[in-house]
């Protein structure tokens, strides 16, 4: 084997490194030819067609969890339904882009609908005259289906969804991403820098396990320059339907969202309690908004979706951090 100077990368430089395909770790590297043309140093053209695409959707919000389970699809749902209902003029449209566990159609009483493709792209299910729904399980055969994607496919379904969706003219599109910090997520947030991103909303639960894989979702957010508009704790309490006692069944031993928020100078949007009936409701493809109007979950709903903070801004560039994962 050829000496390596004691300087050469060790490892792959990266794509869009001056050293792509040139350096000695590159050498028997598949993809060397390609690299050393310079045609990975290029912009992905992607990223100008998602701009273009979107031009028409004013706030592009994405919801975040560290965890599965904490009720990230559930609180897009009910951000989406409420944003919906609060005006017939407000266009709010989902794109859920949970690869392995796309859960919106359910939620969203759409399951077993077909999205159409027409000479402007696929048309979105609608869900409401107000409210539309794109989601990887409208692609698949039955719900049980399980979607086994390397990285490379999973950023091309991403960038189809936000380059090929014809979503018309929207207020609110909002994003269901998968639990914690993937492909997906850079993938989404690197299509998106020229179209920009409103910010991100960051669901938890208040146990101490939720609230760690929390910092490493902030951790991430402020890596990739990602405004944070707030935290949203989620099952903060139980309250018994029957004797109305409440219980904390997550208990908040070191305070909760509301500390962490504290902590990281982020706000905390609001709090939802665990409310069976939202169980149901979701299950059964229900608006809890419309179904039960005077539950006071639907009214700390309402409350923390009119609080969200929309600043219509673009975030600045992505800084190289987010390139050198992206690229990798
Ligand atoms: P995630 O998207 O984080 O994986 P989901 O939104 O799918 O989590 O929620 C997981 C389960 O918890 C679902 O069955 C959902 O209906 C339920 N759930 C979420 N939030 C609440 C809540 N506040 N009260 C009761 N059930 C909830």
């Amino acid at each position: 084997m050829a000496d390596v100077p004691s300087d050469a990368p060790q490892h792959c430089p990266g794509t869009e490194s001056t050293d792509a395909g040139k350096a000695s770790a590159c050498a028997g590297c598949p993809n060397q030819t390609i690299c050393a043309s310079g045609i990975t140093k290029q912009p992905d053209p992607g990223i100008s067609l998602v701009k273009e695409k979107l031009s028409t959707v004013r706030n592009k919000l994405l919801v975040l969890s560290g965890k599965g389970g904490v009720g990230k699809s559930t609180i897009t749902s009910l951000i989406s339904r409420s944003l919906a209902l609060s005006n017939p003029n407000t266009n709010v449209g989902v794109l859920d882009i949970d690869i392995c566990g796309p859960s919106q159609p359910r939620i969203l009483n759409a399951i077993g609908e077909q999205v159409h493709q027409s000479g402007s792209g696929w048309s979105p299910v609608y869900v409401d005259d107000n409210l539309s729904l794109m989601s990887i399980g409208f692609l698949l055969a039955s719900p049980s289906d399980a979607v086994i994607w390397r990285g490379p496919k999973k950023n091309g379904m991403i960038r189809q969804f936000l380059s090929e969706v014809d979503w018309g003219t929207l207020d609110y599109l909002i994003l269901d991403t998968p639990p914690g910090t993937s492909d997906e997520h850079l993938s989404a947030i690197s299509y998106l820098k020229d179209a920009g991103i409103t910010g991100a909303i960051i669901v938890t639960t208040p146990q101490q396990v939720a609230l760690l894989d929390v910092r490493k979702e902030i951790d991430f957010c402020r890596k990739v320059s990602l405004p944070i508009l707030g935290v949203i704790e989620n099952m903060s309490v139980f309250v018994c339907p029957k004797c109305k006692n409440s219980a904390e069944i997550f208990p908040a031993l070191t305070g909760g969202a509301r500390a962490m928020a504290k902590e990281f100078d982020i706000e905390l949007l609001g709090s939802l309690p665990l409310d069976p009936l939202l169980t149901k409701c979701c299950d059964e493809g229900k608006n809890i908004l419309t179904e039960m109007p005077e539950s006071p979950t639907v009214l700390l709903v309402l409350e923390f979706t009119e609080s969200l903070p929309y600043p219509d801004t673009k975030f600045g560039n992505l800084n190289e951090f987010a390139f050198s994962v992206f690229n990798t």
